[in-house]
């Protein structure tokens, strides 16, 4: 990431990190790119490892990379420990998260610290986190969702002693897809932005207005993550082929609409954070 993340605060776009949770989501991921000529990323959480396998994960990737000569990162998603990171970036991972938000600020500190010093002695970029990404499915108040939020002086304390590569702030975005209006304090991202040299990281990307992500990314958001609208189009293109037709059973015939469904969505989320021809 460290190629293509100065390149992305630098020319005001952001390139996007798509969750890898099959061969269908790779296989659609990098198609997108290839069309649309795009670095990307992709994120693989810690369950995604459980389900296809450290080894084939890797092994996607780097034919993925082949395939479509793009610049593009493997990148563990909110990475809980030293030692899955370290799991990841002996298995060939060119990037990983540390997720260590649920800590107090100094053991959070400490801990990216940690693993920073690690990778980085390998050429392995890092994204460390700060403040509290909910889901939308958590019921919180609105006194609770401000604490939530990442404080600008800790976040810029965060990076000069830390080091990471590009980081992650709570800004108001939340995992999963919003039924009401999402409310981005896009004065915490440009405050933080203006005093660090590292992009900003968008959690959450999924059904976030447009409008909304171009002024995120003016603002000084340089990566953004998506995951679960293509998890909706995979599934939907998938259900709505079962449903019509009782008797197919070859998988890659609901299979291959559903990879179809998503190489869609990257395409519109490539184009619309500008990481288009960036490639
Ligand atoms: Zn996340």
């Amino acid at each position: 990431m460290t190629e293509f993340l100065p390149k992305a605060k630098a020319g005001k776009f952001a390139v996007g990190q798509f969750n890898m949770n099959n061969l269908e989501f790779a296989k659609a991921i990098t198609e997108a790119g290839m069309a649309e000529q795009s670095p990307f990323i992709f994120g693989v959480s810690e369950g995604a490892l459980k389900y296809m396998g450290i080894e084939y994960t890797v092994a996607i990737a780097k034919a993925a990379a082949e395939e479509s000569g793009l610049p593009i990162a493997l990148h563990l998603d909110h990475g809980s420990s030293f030692e899955v990171a370290m799991k990841c970036i002996r298995a060939g991972f060119t990037s990983v998260m540390f997720d260590g938000s649920h800590y107090p600020l100094e053991e959070n500190i400490r801990l990216t610290k940690e693993v920073v010093k690690a990778a980085h002695a390998m050429g392995v970029s890092v994204e460390g986190e700060l403040g509290t990404i909910g889901g939308v499915e958590d019921d919180i108040s609105v006194d609770e969702a401000d604490a939530a939020l990442a404080k600008p002086e800790e976040a810029i304390r965060f990076y000069e002693e830390t080091g990471v590569d590009c980081l992650a702030i709570a800004v108001g975005t939340a995992h999963g897809m919003y039924k009401g209006e999402v409310k981005i304090r896009y004065d915490i991202i440009e405050q933080v932005a203006k005093a660090i040299p590292v992009p900003i990281v968008l959690h959450g990307g999924s059904g976030v207005p447009d409008e909304s992500i171009r002024r995120a990314i003016e603002a000084g958001v340089g990566k953004i993550n998506v995951n679960t609208e293509n998890q909706v189009a995979c599934t939907n293109a998938i259900r709505e082929i079962l449903g019509k037709d009782a008797k197919v059973y070859d998988p890659r015939k609901y299979l291959g609409p559903a990879k179809q469904a998503m190489v869609e969505v990257v395409r519109e989320k490539m184009r619309l954070f500008g990481s288009s021809k960036q490639a």
